[in-house]
Parts: structure tokens; sequence; C-alpha cells
């Protein structure tokens, strides 16, 4: 059995390392850090996770994280509503956005099908991006999901369902490096998928 604190700090050093992206040794150096930090500094951390999770909440219309809803750019009067871009989380609203070519709407659907981790279509915000094509406003759908496996099938499922509909669907240009996330696309590559996007 491997050796651990006693109490507190051990808690805190496994709070940090059921983390994303945190392994075994950057959690007890981060407890470390809190432990060794002022007052003043752990009590901002506290309620800065607090505040997170009492404030912000999803876009009711978009999925996007918001503190009211609709999101900013939802309520936005200077965004092209003829478009919008479907995303898989709210960080790649923030990777489109960085480009700073997009001027439409977007969807974020919380997550791609993925069966080894049980997730369907079902658990998907799909119903409520059908929903929004009802109006006759939206014009083109831009599909801009992960390029790996998950993101391709949920991609070819969005197109079977959205295709017989009266809307023009299109993808990101492929040149995305594959297996990535759309996060780790420098702005110019995203840029360049996103202008030569194709129908599908
Ligand atoms: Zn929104």
């Amino acid at each position: 059995m491997a050796l651990a604190y006693d109490g507190a700090i051990q808690r805190l050093i496994d709070a940090f390392s059921s983390l994303p992206g945190i392994g075994p040794k950057g959690a007890q150096r981060i407890a470390f850090y809190v432990l060794g930090a002022p007052d003043e500094e752990a009590q901002r951390l506290v309620e800065s996770i607090t505040e997170v999770k009492q404030k912000v909440r999803f876009c009711d219309v978009c999925g996007n994280v918001c503190e009211t809803s609709p999101c900013a750019i939802c309520a936005d009067p200077r965004r092209d509503r003829g478009t919008i871009c479907v995303v898989e989380e709210p960080k790649d609203v923030m990777s489109i956005e960085r480009t700073r070519e997009y001027r439409g709407l977007y969807h974020v659907l919380g997550g791609a099908i993925n069966p080894m981790a049980n997730v369907g279509p079902n658990d998907l915000n799909i119903a409520q991006l059908l929903n929004r094509l009802q109006t006759d406003e939206v014009k083109e759908i831009i599909v801009a999901l992960n390029p790996n496996i998950e993101g391709e099938a949920t991609t070819t499922y969005l197109s079977r369902l959205l295709t017989p509909l009266d809307v023009k669907v299109t993808r990101l240009a492929s040149g995305l490096p594959v297996g990535g996330d759309l996060e780790y696309a420098d702005e110019i590559t995203l840029s360049r998928a996103l202008e030569g996007r194709r129908e599908v």
C-alpha cells in the first residue's frame, strides 16, 4: 500500500489528484503550496470555487456557460442569427471566438457520442438544437467538433439528422491536428478550417 499523509493534507491531495490533468505529484505540490500560502490567498481560492458553483449556469438557448441566460452571445443583436456553430464544450466556443472570424451563434452539445463511456445522442443537447431550427432564421449549421473518433461519430450522426431539414450543414475543413481537441489548434489553423468549411 502506498504511504499516505494523515488526515486533512491527504484529503486535499486526493481532491486535487481527482482533477483532470493533475497527477499525484502535482496534487501533492499544490496541496503543500496551499498549506504554506497566506490565509487570504487560500480563502480566495475557496470563494472562487463556491462562487462558480453558485453563479455559473448553462444558457437555456445554446448550452454555453453564463451567469444570466440567455448568454451574452445569444443576446447580442450584432451576431448573425442565420448561422449556428455546433461545438462539444464551452471551451470550444472560446477557441472559435479567439479566431475573431466567426460572427454567428453557437450550440454547445455538452460532449460527443462515445459508446465506451456510455454517452449516446440522448445524453447530448441535441433536442434543443432541433428546436432552434424551428425558426426559419437559421440558414447554416457549422459542425465544429473535435477531430477525433468521438467527434467524427457525432458529426456523422448530426449530418444524418440535419441534412433532410431545410438547412445547409457544413463541417470544418480538414487540416486540424487529428486525434486532438479544438482547444489545441492555434487560431490561424482554426480560422482556416472555419473559412474552408465544406458541406456534408
Ligand atoms: Zn447562449
